[in-house]
């Protein structure tokens, strides 16, 4: 089965060959050794002056920093399932947030969330998607931070990057906390997630320290010391330092434009199919149709061409699928899966099948 799902993402072999080396302790040298080499490697994957890794899946990184960068009040912006988990962090902890609801198809307006700031002094922090997973939309969220920042310099601005971070270069200038998952671009088993921080952040939290597990002051002690407050996910960090170098041989760069190539051509292959790309500023993460017949799609790839996509959630449940473009995907990957939809159509009487999604894919891949 070829796993083309938005996250989790299939492991290549070298990768899961460097996590099967017998297990190390985490408190030696060899152990700190690779944590600090994995560090380096992650500042420079982010931008930013200090990454932590924590063992927990992204979720747990998006609590940590609604506990540890908001102290009086937050604004979440809710444009689908992530965006709405914000919020529904901030009311487990009893912390006082505003909302701003869009449509899952729809980016946040730069003026909207300036305007939500600008009228409520408490807010200190805000937290956003850079890619909204759950219509594949990407808000944009660095002019947000920026025009935020100048009214409001010592706002925290965290975005959420599970499904941006490795995918293209997050312009981190005006962002505090960037937050970023081992399954998703990084292509690594579940479990481990990061969360890349500013000067700023960095001095929020030395001040401050909430919770105890998510305790990011603890964490950046024990981690400027190339070791982790608790148990480290040893066989993860090692997973993520081989991923590291394996994609810093070509450069982050090179990822970031075929991620986007693929991305582009995708998007393109499908129209010409005569299908929707769901959301308005579609992310270079997936491509997400909206069609009545989604789910019949997805079936007859999942049981006739043994390809797993993602469905959508909630009210668009049966009427979304999203092809994902993070990580490493072989272009032979993403042709058989564009080739299988073209016939699918033909099954379902929408379309005579002629090839045309694998002849527009093929060219823009190879133009
Ligand atoms: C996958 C994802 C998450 C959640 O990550 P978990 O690892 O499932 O906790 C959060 N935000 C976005 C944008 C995602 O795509």
């Amino acid at each position: 089965m070829l796993l083309l799902t938005p996250g989790p993402t299939p492991v290549p072999e070298d990768i899961r060959m460097a996590m099967s080396k017998p297990t190390l302790h985490h408190r030696t040298p060899e152990f700190e050794e690779i944590f600090a080499q994995t560090r380096v490697l992650l500042k420079e994957l982010f931008g930013m002056p200090e990454v932590l890794m924590l063992s927990c899946s992204g979720t747990g990184a998006m609590e940590a920093c609604v506990l540890n960068l908001c102290r009086a009040k937050a604004l979440t912006i809710n444009a689908g399932k992530f965006g709405e988990r914000f919020g529904k962090i901030c009311e487990a902890y009893g912390k006082e947030y505003t909302e701003l609801k869009y449509d899952w198809d729809t980016p946040a307006s730069v003026e909207e969330v300036v305007n939500a700031v600008k009228n409520d002094e408490k807010i200190d922090a805000v937290f956003i998607q850079v890619c909204e997973s759950a219509g594949g939309l990407r808000h944009p969220v660095e002019a947000i931070a920026k025009e935020l920042k100048k009214i409001r310099p010592n706002i925290m601005i965290v975005a959420d990057g599970i499904t941006a971070v490795g995918v293209e270069k997050v312009d981190t200038t005006n962002i505090d906390a960037l937050i970023s998952g081992s399954q998703k671009a990084l292509m690594l088993p579940p479990g481990l997630a990061l969360i890349g921080l500013s000067f700023e952040a960095i001095k929020v939290i030395e001040e401050g320290g909430v919770g105890y597990y998510l305790n990011l002051k603890t964490e950046l002690k024990q981690q400027k010391k190339n070791t982790t407050a608790y148990t480290a996910a040893t066989t993860l960090i090692i997973g993520l330092k081989a991923m590291l170098e394996k994609l810093h041989v070509e450069g982050f760069e090179k990822l970031y434009s075929d991620t986007k190539k693929r991305s582009d051509a995708t998007k393109k292959a499908l129209e010409a199919l005569d299908l929707k790309i769901f959301p308005k500023t579609p992310a270079n993460a997936m491509s997400a149709v909206y069609d009545e017949e989604a789910a019949k799609i997805r079936k007859i790839l999942k049981t006739k061409y043994s390809v797993n996509m993602a469905g959508g959630q909630d009210h668009v449940k049966t009427t979304l699928f999203r092809i994902n473009h993070m990580g490493l995907v072989a272009d032979y990957e993403t042709a058989w899966t564009l080739n299988a939809i073209e016939m699918a159509l033909e099954e379902i009487g929408r379309r005579t099948y002629d090839g045309t999604a694998n002849k527009i894919y093929t060219s823009e891949m190879y133009k």
